[in-house]
């Protein structure tokens, strides 16, 4: 069954056979034509060899290497062409020779060998180039992963807005700037920024145009002070760090650097507007210093500027900040004072100038304070009434004057009625009709018998409800006395639609009285009274020291006198024992 030799366009019957074999043992990328062809031209090498003196055992290892080159490279494929080879090649090609078994099995070798080296080479190949995608692949990531870290941090640490550094990145510097270890005398300064009322920006021309006012102001403070790390703390505040400076002088010359960038003209929508801003200075040797305490120093600050009108720096002042937390702490421990019972009441006489008989008393605040001693309230009502702690406070003054009233009993007529002081806010606040006739009947105390005493400021520009408020609690028969007159606007004609009952003139009208000849004042005081009795008002003077002072004002008409001169501020036990 031999083929005619030298026909190489045709596969022969054993190239066929081999196709066959090896066909289905690996994924071959090429169709049977041209596997049938392949192989022919293998069987033709082959031959070649088997029929060639001395064997040339490079064919074999050729044909092996071409195998797996042609990915006939599985251990199958290898196991069928060896036994199609050892089978069929000699018997199928006809070739004879006296050693061609010894040929065929030197050549076979030959073939398995050059198979298995080139299955190495490539396998070593295919893991040096996995290596290398590896490799690259690595690389690429690594480098990509780098980016986008590199994006991930400038996000995390950048105001989306503006660009500027955010507070986060602020925080870090600062602490490395404060911990950084270097000569102790080494200073640092900070200025805090707020835009004046920027949210007028936003409410007039919307949001965006904020958004852009902003940007622009970003751009002009990181002009303003380039050598200077400029972050945005949030909204229309902005910090800068001075990491190294020589004195405050350094932190005023950005602070007014940077006032004067932010007071460029703006443009917005069309319309220019000028904008100011207040700056907060903190400036310090690093020795000692906490971020923290700088934060805060350098926001205080900033509030300063701001109460004082803003378009302005201030500089940090330890004492003042000091002097500003003890009134804080004072106040935040308002609540568990009134709860611990520390607030008790002295009260004054208000005493008739006709008759040196005991009118009424007022009640005035103390705070026995468990560190401080006793604090008169001059220590903590303005904070009371800023914080508006002065709402459970006052009421607290409220219910004990009339709880402490409605118990007093006198051998000589009525016992005195008792006058407390109401702040703005209790005044304005819905309710003071029920609470107040509310305690009156739970204390039996005659409404007659309370007065409450409320500054003249409290009725100025008052709205309609708490003068309603008054005007009831004046029907009810309680008094009204207007505090500290002739310190406020001092206006008698507006007093006559106010539901009032009495005047106290402040104490300084009555220091005048001191001097020898008649004062300005006595006259200003004599036409007060006349017209405080026009309008039917009682006048009650404070402030009297003096037998003096006490008889020039009974001289003018004054109705009542309160003062050292009658009695200062004490337990009511003391003028009780008078009654009886
Ligand atoms: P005020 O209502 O004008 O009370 C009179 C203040 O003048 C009292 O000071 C009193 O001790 C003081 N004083 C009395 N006589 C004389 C005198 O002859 N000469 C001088 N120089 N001063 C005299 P105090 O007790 O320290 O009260 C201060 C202020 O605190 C009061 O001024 C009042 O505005 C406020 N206050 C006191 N208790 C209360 C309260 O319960 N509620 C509210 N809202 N304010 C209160
Ligand atoms: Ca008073
Ligand atoms: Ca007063």
């Amino acid at each position: 069954m031999a083929e005619p030799p030298g026909d190489r366009s045709r596969p022969g019957a054993f190239a066929r056979a081999w196709a066959k074999a090896v066909s289905g043992t690996s994924y071959l990328p090429m169709t049977h034509a041209q596997l049938e062809a392949l192989l022919q031209r293998l069987t033709d090498e082959l031959a070649e060899a088997l029929r060639t003196e001395p064997l040339d055992l490079r064919a074999g290892y050729r044909v092996g290497g071409e195998l797996v080159a042609a990915h006939i490279a599985s251990a199958e494929g290898l196991g069928r062409t060896v036994e199609v080879l050892q089978l069929r090649l000699v018997r199928d090609l006809g070739l004879v020779a006296d050693d061609i078994d010894d040929r065929m099995a030197r050549l076979l070798a030959a073939v398995a060998t050059g198979y298995a080296r080139a299955l190495r080479d490539r396998t070593l190949d295919e893991q040096e180039s996995i290596r290398r995608a590896t490799l690259a692949a690595r690389t690429e990531a690594e480098r990509a992963l780098r980016a986008s870290e590199a994006r991930f941090r400038h996000q995390a640490t950048h105001d989306a807005l503006t660009d500027l550094p955010n507070r986060k990145l602020f925080a870090d510097r600062l602490a490395a700037a404060v911990y950084e270890p270097e000569p102790r005398a080494r200073r640092i300064g900070l200025c805090f920024l707020d835009v004046d009322r920027f949210k007028r920006v936003n409410d007039s021309y919307g949001h965006q145009a904020g958004d852009r006012v902003l940007v622009q102001m970003a751009h002009r403070l990181r002009r303003a002070v380039e050598d200077h790390l400029v972050a945005r703390l949030g909204g229309d505040a902005f910090v800068i760090l001075v990491e190294r400076c020589t004195g405050t002088g350094d932190l005023v010359a950005v602070a007014e650097a940077v006032l004067a960038a932010v007071a460029e003209p703006t443009i917005v929508d069309g319309h220019e507007v000028t904008l100011t801003a207040s700056v907060g200075i903190v400036e310090r040797q690093v020795a000692g210093a906490s971020p923290d305490e700088l934060m805060r120093a350098a926001d205080c600050t900033l509030h300063w500027a701001k109460g004082a009108g803003g378009a302005r720096w201030e500089l940090y002042d330890a004492e003042r900040d000091g002097q500003e937390l003890a009134r804080q702490a004072l106040s935040a421990a308002i609540p568990a004072g009134l709860e611990r019972g520390e607030f008790y009441l002295d009260y004054q006489p208000l005493t008739s100038l006709h008759d040196g008989t005991l009118l009424g008393v007022e009640a005035l605040v103390r705070w026995r304070h468990p560190q401080l001693g006793v604090l008169r309230p001059d220590r903590f009502i303005g904070l009371a009434e800023e914080t508006g702690l002065i709402v459970p406070l006052g009421g607290w003054v409220l219910a004990e004057a009339c709880r402490e009233a409605g118990s007093w009993t006198s051998a000589i007529g009525e016992p005195p009625f008792v006058s407390v002081n109401l702040a703005v806010r209790q005044v304005h606040r819905p309710g003071l009709v029920q609470e107040v006739s509310g305690l009156l009947r739970r204390t039996g105390l005659p409404p007659r018998r309370l007065q409450l005493e409320i500054t003249e400021s409290t009725m100025m520009n008052t709205a309609e409800e708490p003068v309603l408020a008054l005007r009831e609690l004046a029907d009810l028969g309680v008094r009204i006395a207007i505090d500290d007159f002739g310190t406020g606007y001092c206006n008698l004609a507006y007093l006559r639609d106010l539901p009032v009952t009495g005047l106290k003139v402040a104490g300084e009208f009555v220091r005048g009285l001191r001097a020898p000849e008649p004062h300005a004042d006595e006259r200003i005081l004599a036409s007060l009274v006349s017209l405080a009795h026009a309008l039917d008002l009682t006048v009650t003077a404070e402030g009297v020291e003096t037998g003096g002072q006490a008889e020039r004002l009974r001289a003018i008409g004054c109705d009542a006198g309160q003062g050292w001169h009658f009695g200062r501020p004490a337990p009511a036990e003391r003028f009780l024992a008078n009654l009886r």
